[in-house]
């Protein structure tokens, strides 16, 4: 009975059902099949104590950098994913800036079977989804042939780590995308007004010396891809909000009922442009921490959900280049196996947001925005679960991180919430020793 197991008497969140209570679930041959209290089982069913644990739907990032191909002493699909289960995600989507860059169908299914295989092996992690380019290698200028990539498993398409730069381009984008269901992901930046910046513009640049990116540079595409979203009938979704313009953008046009969504990571929910001083590279990352008022204004979004989702931007790079010079070290952090802990212990404990609140933006939301299974332990549904402690306090140490790369700003902090089990189509996938 493989793909089979009982966990017992857990602390079962699951925000697609408004579920906060003691309960068990059962899985068999890795489909979720009931949640109720005092479930004995089939016989011969293996039996998990989640006594004291948060039973939740494994959590979705719609928002990750595995680096393969091309840069695979950075990160690979194999140890992004397992970096992504001992994390408690059970889905990641990969971005496509890889080297060569997934803007062919091959290239795509290359991403997708790639992961299926290491879990084939028993070296798998979460369920990695492709996300395509929208252009041809990723120059903006030549849109790529979605229905085939879509075919050979993108979810959604995007030129992240570029924006989308042309604005009729992005049209037939958020025009073409609409027959497939997918969605438009844009990274938000003005590279005129961007102008070779390496961290907010604003008093620390100007102390540091370094040269700003101003808020306009997010908030001017957004702006205009809200409205090409408005003309369309497209899904936009805003990656890696990080501005309070770009906030007021997104909730003026959901009120007006535009289709367009955002995510936030959690660096730009707790970190401001100050964790730039001492020109600290594990704090470059694009687009920059901001102001504390930005900060703030993000936050309020994730908490009023005008921002769903919570997505890391795990962006790995190898030690040599953060060693670097700040001016010419790359944009990018990891975040997979900080990113529960950290919004626990930045969001969930000061009591901005309950723990079912937290999972719905990282887990529920995700699934529902973006029209993807998962997001809940409703029966029937596959069994991609996180069992995590949610009370232990721990120390982040980036020398244990599975991750290939170690650039993090987080390490040493004081976290909350320690992930215990990944559970990916009834498979457990990561189990803390
Ligand atoms: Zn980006």
């Amino acid at each position: 009975m493989s793909r089979s197991l009982l966990l017992a008497a857990g602390r079962v969140i699951d925000p697609s059902t408004g579920t906060d209570e003691v309960r068990d679930v059962l899985v068999e041959d890795g489909r979720i099949t009931a949640v109720a209290r005092g479930i004995t089982g089939p016989d011969g069913i293996p039996r998990v104590s989640a006594e004291g644990l948060v039973v939740a739907p494994g959590l979705i990032d719609v928002h990750v950098h595995l680096r393969e191909p091309g840069a695979e002493h950075k990160e690979t699909i194999r140890s992004g994913a397992r970096a992504a289960a001992a994390g408690g995600f059970t889905t990641v989507w990969a971005m496509p800036n890889t080297d060569p860059p997934l803007d062919d169908p091959a290239a795509v299914g290359f991403v997708r079977e790639e992961a299926r295989r290491w879990a084939r092996k028993g070296e798998g992690g979460a369920r990695v989804s492709p996300v395509a380019a929208a252009s041809l290698r990723l120059a903006g200028e030549q849109m790529t042939e979605i229905g085939g990539l879509v075919e050979a498993g993108a979810v959604a398409v995007t030129d992240d780590g570029h924006p989308i730069h042309d604005p009729a381009l992005m049209r037939r984008l958020l025009e073409y995308t609409q027959s497939f269901g997918i969605p438009v992901l844009q990274h938000a930046e003005d590279m005129a007004l961007s102008a070779g910046g390496v961290m907010n513009e604003g008093a620390v640049a100007t102390a540091l010396g370094l040269r700003g990116i101003p808020n306009a540079s997010e908030a001017t595409v957004v702006a205009r891809d809200i409205y090409l979203a408005e003309l369309t009938g497209g899904h936009l979704h805003v990656q890696h909000v990080s501005t309070r313009e770009a906030v007021d953008l997104i909730r003026l046009a959901r009120e007006r009922g535009v289709r367009v969504s955002g995510e936030a990571t959690p660096h730009h929910l707790t970190l401001t442009e100050a964790a730039v001083r001492g020109y600290r590279t594990e704090a470059k990352m694009n687009p920059p921490l901001r102001s504390e008022a930005d900060r703030r204004a993000v936050r309020q979004g994730v908490i009023d959900g005008v921002i769903e989702c919570i997505a890391t931007d795990h962006a790995p790079h190898h030690y040599e280049e953060k060693e670097r010079e700040f001016d010419d070290a790359p944009f990018g952090i990891v975040g997979l196996e900080t990113a529960l802990a950290v919004c626990i212990g930045e969001l969930v404990v000061p009591g901005d947001l309950t723990l079912s609140g937290l999972i719905e933006r990282m887990s529920t939301a995700p699934a529902r925005t973006m029209g993807i299974a998962g997001g809940t332990l409703r029966p029937g549904s596959a069994a991609d679960i996180v069992v995590f402690d949610p009370d232990t306090a721990w120390t982040v140490d980036s020398a244990s991180f599975r991750s290939r790369s170690r650039n993090t700003p987080f390490d040493g902090w004081r976290v909350k919430g320690l992930v215990r089990r990944t559970i990916v189509g009834g498979d457990t996938r990561y189990e803390r020793p």
